[in-house]
């Protein structure tokens, strides 16, 4: 027997409709890197999508079909989402800053039929072209002035496109991890799932999206679908505001004229952030929340922007989960903890909304307690978790009760909340008991001097693993090793302590702005410690 009320598949285009009937007239902002703004609205984003969603139909785009971007955060690449979704298409985000082979391998793993792109990234796209074995054409989103491009390809059409129908589990959307861990992986995104996570970011509980919200975010719309902000956005009737350049100084220029008051991205562009905001004596007036994810915030930034009257937490996921896992929202004990309560809190990964189940497990696959002491791996499951990588041999990679495993090493709380220890690859082992190379690293960039930190194990004979400390010191910073151990040893139990401290001139990332723990593990691979001697 069926229910009593109407069929209304979850697609994604209802979202841009409710915007651009609802809140036609609010604004999207974008700083291209040339520095021209362009501004437009959400009734606009629908009329250039009907548009664009026509123009792929006319250039042989079929449903299924992937359609890909290798660009900035813009207004026209919100209309390359929602006018490739709105015909039926999949819109892959490549991440431009991945290395040449991996560019090579996703654009052929994805058979992607049409590539637009920034300007920016036009010698990438001439270098790439004679290996990209499946894009049929390339189209600019901010062409030279006189060269044809993204605006073009649209003027030809009338903009009365009537969006494809289908079902809710269809795909609409394909992003690759960044391959921290392996070979990139090709994660499908339905439209049921995108609709019921972009729903779930409006909550207060959240990321407070309402229609008084301007959104700003850090995150590249490469990484992971912006954190599902584009959909969310639009659902809540926010103005959105977009920076194709990261320059801190531009960033914050932009974020005082545009009132920007909802931020999102990894904790790197918060580091060059409050370190601009610091020697310029400036200030991020308007803004009200942000959110920290990608990788675990240090103390010290929370503390940062805590301390200014911004509502900062954590937000954890991965591209597996579309990405949202976790967000740092208060209990309804908030009032009753102290002042290192709170920040305690915030520094954890946060609770989850209805929609995501979490658990951890031991290397035996037992379930572990939630209190707060048991570390084990993360598990996830729910409607926007993965369940199988596209086109990928190995089938479904969840078990019979379609638990994922994250690859995370967590502790759950009796609470609910999830603090992220680690990943399983980069905790250290030593003696047969784990450190968190997480908790090293923010405790070591909570000392004055240190800009940034990064905790790799190292073989040693007696403990197995050790800890060794790579330190960037801040601009005209002395600071020394044993200063750096003082400040740990305040912060970190005393056989957690790294062995050594090794200080770099800077440390290598990943496409997405990560510590890249796999090229630091293979550099030191074979450094000798000196307790190992
Ligand atoms: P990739 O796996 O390619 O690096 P993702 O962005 O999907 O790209 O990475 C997801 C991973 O990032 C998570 O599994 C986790 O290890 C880490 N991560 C994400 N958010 C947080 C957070 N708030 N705190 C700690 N780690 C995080």
């Amino acid at each position: 027997m069926l229910g009593g009320m109407q069929d209304w598949p979850l697609r994604i285009m209802r979202i841009l409709d409710h915007a651009a009937r609802e809140h036609g007239t609010r604004e999207l902002v974008s700083l291209y890197a040339d520095g021209t703004v362009t501004r437009t609205d959400w009734a606009g984003i629908q009329r250039d999508s009907r548009k664009l969603a026509a123009a792929l139909e006319r250039l042989g785009v079929r449903p299924g079909d992937r359609v890909a971007t290798l660009a900035m955060n813009h207004s026209r690449h919100v209309v390359a989402w929602y006018g490739t979704i709105g015909m039926g298409g999949i819109i892959h985000t490549i991440n431009p800053r991945l290395f040449d082979d991996q560019l090579a391998y996703i654009a052929n793993h994805a058979e992607d039929r049409i590539l637009f792109y920034d300007r920016a990234f036009a010698p990438l796209v001439e270098r790439l072209k004679p290996r990209w074995t499946t894009i049929e054409k390339f189209i600019c989103f901010d062409p030279a002035p006189g060269e044809p491009g993204f605006e073009n390809l649209i003027d030809e059409e009338a903009g009365d496109y009537q969006w494809r129908e289908g079902d809710e589990r269809e795909p609409a959307m394909l992003c690759y991890t960044s391959g921290t861990t392996g070979d990139p992986k090709g994660v499908l995104y339905e439209h049921r799932s995108t609709v019921l996570q972009a729903m779930t970011l409006t909550s207060g509980d959240l990321f407070e999206l309402t229609a008084r919200a301007v959104v700003l975010p850090v995150v590249p719309m490469f990484h992971a679908a912006a954190w599902g902000l584009p959909f969310a956005t639009a659902i809540a009737g926010g103005k959105m505001v977009f920076s194709a350049d990261y320059n801190p100084s531009v960033m914050c220029d932009l974020m005082r004229a545009e009132k920007v008051s909802h931020t999102a991205g990894v904790p790197t562009v918060w580091l060059a952030l409050i370190a601009h905001v610091e020697a310029t004596d400036g200030d991020l007036a308007s803004l009200r929340v942000v959110h920290i994810g990608g990788a675990a915030a240090p103390r010290s930034m929370i503390e940062w922007f805590r301390d200014r009257g911004i509502r900062v937490g954590h937000a954890w996921g991965m591209t597996e989960m579309s990405p949202l896992g976790t967000c740092g929202a208060p209990l309804g004990n908030w009032d009753e903890l102290d002042d290192g309560a709170q920040l305690d809190y915030l520094c954890r990964q946060g609770r989850v909304p209805f929609g995501v189940e979490l658990r951890t497990v031991d290397d035996a696959g037992a379930v572990l307690p939630r209190d707060g002491k048991a570390s084990g791996r993360l598990q996830a499951r729910g409607p926007w978790v993965l369940r199988q990588y596209f086109q990928d041999e190995r089938g479904p990679v969840i078990d019979a009760e379609g638990w994922f495993d994250t690859g995370d090493v967590a502790i759950l709380h009796a609470d609910g909340v999830m603090q992220i220890t680690d990943r399983s690859k980069d905790v250290i082992k030593s003696g047969g008991e784990w450190i968190s190379s997480i908790e090293l690293e923010n405790a070591a960039v909570g000392c004055p001097g240190v800009a940034e930190a990064a905790a790799v194990a190292v073989a040693h004979p007696k403990w197995d693993e050790r800890p060794l400390l790579l330190v960037v010191r801040k601009p005209g910073a002395q600071i020394g090793a044993e200063e750096i151990l003082a400040h740990l040893a305040d912060h970190v139990a005393k056989w957690w302590l790294p062995d050594e401290i090794v200080f770099v001139d800077s440390l290598p990332h990943t496409a997405t702005g990560k510590l890249l723990k796999t090229a630091l593990r293979e550099q030191y691979r074979d450094y000798r410690l000196r307790t190992a001697a």
